[in-house]
């Protein structure tokens, strides 16, 4: 073995790559580990354009891996956050119903917070809605008092520092771009020099199922991006959000409808919509691949979900170009905010797993495959669990993989 041999390599410098690979070196020092990041810093995609909330893992199917991960996640990282000096809240949240027919799903929530595990959501009516968030409007509404706010690219940044602190190698600007298995190892082409290594795990984001091609598997699902959009309320309106405003997420849909978050800066966002990507990360609406968009369109689950999910999927195209239906959409949960209010702001791209049978993977989805696992599906909430998604995935590889420590 030579000196550009690992024991385990990780691709991708996101919050769930480096959390996996900081739990590595934690648990098992004596592996060699390497981590493979294409940008020049990490956490540069998904991990540093979300909404920096802290979920409290409310919205997930009982006994799914989401509510199980979100839950202790949660947990986890508000003590991580504490421990290395990473500006956090837990400033709480309101789901906002603004119609009778949103009742029985404001209602599965409650009864999902309650099977997850989750303490002190409690149901409110307009009165009380308005003690908490004097500017929301609504006709019932749950608080959820364990929802915090940080800075996922922070926590991404802290990682990597640890990570070399505890004996690994995080290594920026080489890009994964061939996977070649040999009797007893693999060959990581890079755009630097190529190394091997004896496992791999696959945490590539927006690209999760290319690099899972290029080691020679035949993944059952795509990655389609999805882009969210957000507006900052300007300065001297921020004051109409204390905290984060959310309204009744449509089941159907796998995200949660556009809404207000305070950020831990102290400026608020409103957004994010979800409108298909014509670039895996593509930030801005001009943005367009062809090969992105050829392999989604290529892809039979892709028209599937569109003949499912078009009416949707036009309805965010539209608020994507119209301001003005972004507001309308805002101005259910609050009322007073105006187009004046807003700005636009930044924008992220979503990794979200789409199958042959054109299901959106609901999910967390992580595949082992010999001596590589694949991290196939972590949305939202993976930044809040990333340091629970990491160690169940430790668990399994150490046990599938019989490392000892
Ligand atoms: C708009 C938006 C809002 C969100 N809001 C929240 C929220 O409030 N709370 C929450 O918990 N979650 C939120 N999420 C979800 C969360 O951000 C993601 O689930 C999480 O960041 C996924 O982390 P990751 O490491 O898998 O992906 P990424 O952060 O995308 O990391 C993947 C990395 O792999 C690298 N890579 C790709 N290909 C290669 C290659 N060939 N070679 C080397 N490196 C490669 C990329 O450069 C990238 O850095 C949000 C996501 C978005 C997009």
């Amino acid at each position: 073995m030579t000196d550009s041999h690992y024991d385990i390599i990780i691709v991708g410098g996101g919050v769930v790559g480096l959390a996996i690979a900081l739990e590595i070196t934690k648990r098992f020092p004596r592996l060699r580990l390497l981590l493979l990041e294409k940008e020049d810093r990490v956490g540069q995609h998904q991990s540093g354009h979300n909404s920096g909330v802290i979920h409290s893992g409310i919205y997930y199917k009982p006994g799914s891996l989401k509510a199980k991960l979100c839950v202790e996640g949660a947990r986890a990282m508000i003590q991580f956050c504490g421990a290395h000096r990473i500006p956090h809240q837990v400033c709480g949240k309101v789901i906002v119903a603004t119609q009778q027919e949103e009742f029985p799903r404001l209602e599965e929530l409650r009864r999902r917070s309650e099977a997850n595990g989750l303490t002190g959501v409690q149901s409110i009516g307009p009165e009380q809605l308005r003690e908490i968030e004097p500017h929301a409007s609504g006709l019932r509404a749950l608080v959820v008092p364990s929802t915090g706010i940080t800075d996922y690219a922070a926590v991404c940044a802290k990682y990597a520092e640890l990570i070399v602190v505890q004996g690994g190698t995080v290594l920026t600007s080489t890009a994964v771009t061939g996977l070649r298995r040999l009797p007893g190892e693999v060959v990581v082409e890079t755009s630097g020099p190529a190394c091997s290594t004896t496992y791999l795990i696959n945490c590539a984001g927006l690209f999760s199922d290319r690099i899972s091609r290029m080691a020679g598997e035949e993944p059952d699902v795509i990655i389609v991006p999805f882009r969210g959009e957000y507006y900052d309320l300007i300065p001297e309106r921020s004051s109409l959000v204390r905290a984060l405003i959310y309204p009744v997420p449509d089941p159907q849909f796998p995200f949660l409808g556009v809404h207000f978050t305070r950020r831990i800066s102290g400026t608020v966002d409103a957004g994010p919509n979800a409108v298909l990507a014509f670039r895996r990360e593509g930030y801005r609406s001009s943005d367009f691949n062809l090969h992105d968009l050829a392999s989604s369109l290529a892809f039979p689950g892709f028209w599937r979900m569109a003949a499912k999910h078009w009416r949707s999927g036009l309805d965010e195209f539209y608020r994507s170009f119209s301001k003005l239906a972004f507001v309308r959409a805002l101005q259910r949960l609050v009322p007073e905010v105006r187009g004046d209010d807003l700005v636009p702001g930044g924008s992220g791209v979503r990794a979200q797993a789409l199958k042959r049978d054109g299901a959106l993977v609901d999910d967390f989805q992580f595949v082992p495959s010999g001596k590589m696992l694949h991290v196939l599906n972590v949305p939202s909430p993976a930044a809040t669990a990333s340091l629970m998604i990491a160690r169940t995935i430790v668990d399994t590889a150490s046990t599938n993989w019989a490392w000892s420590s």
